[in-house]
């Protein structure tokens, strides 16, 4: 058995301690000092979530393009520039470039992302290639090509993916996306949205459509931040996104409402999916939260929002846990990449 130190990041905060691992598994626990040297020594965390990405436009990085700071020129489907440059590049080098995403996700301690898959089903098959033989886990949302409702095109989605994620209320017809977000509910599936990302939007007719959790609320006023935590909803924000169009969320207001925020990187275009750049943007920005506020908005938060429950003390679970540097967070040590 081989021993890791320091402090482990529980659900209820940190405690001192070790972990005994035997195949990359968790088989022993103790709050004293481990019986033999550690391998490692460091905060014990929960491998990473990113809870927002468009990893399909990741290709779109390294072209070098000045893209436009407007939300609608750059991505409202379906004629934003990000959806004419998917439509004329080929499924090559989209794919190439979704790799590439998910290589620097695997290697910064992600194990799990949550992409929002545009271009229906072939976007979710985009994804799957891309993916391989990978050890990191997709949550697939997926967006029908079409703008009105359709039945069987959102069974082939939800047959394929594990809900559907639109781009807002104001992007196509409600009475539509009512019967796209009851079909899935229906079907036992997720249901998210962004929602007030450039403007104030109806929270009533977002929260109508229960969604599983929105994305972004820039916008929200603090009532509609109360309704929000009053359903229980929690919040993925993606600042550094959020800048490149000049946009802010309230993350002050969010704070004193107490909404779980989780940390998405939104387009890959704009950013790297590397979710601990996007940890240490708002950290600089802000200033309010703690080290445990903000690990818990990429590592517990995530997980109960995308029904991914983990416990770091559970003997036998998964290999979801890595070792960080205590002062720049970097990660040392990630088991489940050990080959
Ligand atoms: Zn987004």
């Amino acid at each position: 058995m081989e021993y890791i130190s320091g402090e482990i990041f529980t659900e209820n905060g940190f405690i001192k301690g070790y972990l005994g691992i035997e195949n990359r598994k968790i088989i022993d626990h103790g709050n004293s000092n481990p019986p033999k040297k550690p391998i490692c020594k460091g905060l014990i965390v929960p491998t990473f979530v990113n809870a927002h990405t468009h990893i399909g436009d990741s290709f779109i990085r390294k072209k070098n393009i000045k893209l436009p700071r407007n939300i609608e020129e750059l991505v409202a489907p379906p004629d934003g520039l990000k959806h004419r440059l998917l439509k004329e590049t080929s499924d090559k080098e989209i794919i190439g470039g979704m790799k590439e995403s998910i290589d620097e996700m695997t290697k910064t301690g992600i194990s799990h992302f949550c992409d929002f898959r545009e271009n229906g089903l072939q976007g979710i098959n985009h994804l799957k290639k891309a993916l391989g033989k990978t050890n990191i886990s997709p949550v697939i949302l997926s967006r029908p090509n079409q703008l009105t409702y359709n039945k069987e095109e959102i069974n082939l989605l939800l047959k394929n993916s594990q809900g559907i994620g639109l781009s807002s209320i104001l992007d196509l017809e409600y009475s539509e996306i009512e019967k796209i977000a009851k079909h899935t509910k229906k079907m036992g599936k997720m249901f998210v949205i962004h929602a007030s990302e450039r403007i104030r939007e109806d929270i009533e007719r977002v929260l109508d459509l229960k969604p599983d959790f929105l994305i972004h609320m820039n916008y929200a006023s603090e009532s509609d931040l109360i309704r929000v935590k009053d359903d229980n909803i929690t919040i993925v924000i993606c600042s550094r996104s959020n800048e490149f169009f000049g946009l802010k969320s309230n993350i002050n207001l969010f704070s004193k409402i107490g909404i779980d925020i989780m940390l998405g990187t939104d387009n890959a275009m704009l950013n790297t999916p590397n979710i601990l750049d996007e940890l240490k943007f708002l950290k600089n920005m802000t200033g309010i939260f703690s080290i445990e506020n903000l690990l818990n908005m990429i590592t517990y938060n995530p997980r109960k929002a995308l029904n991914l429950d983990y416990s770091i003390l559970d003997l036998n679970s998964s290999n979801e846990f890595m070792v960080l540097d205590k002062k720049t967070l970097r990660a040392l040590y990630i088991p489940r990449n050990q080959r």
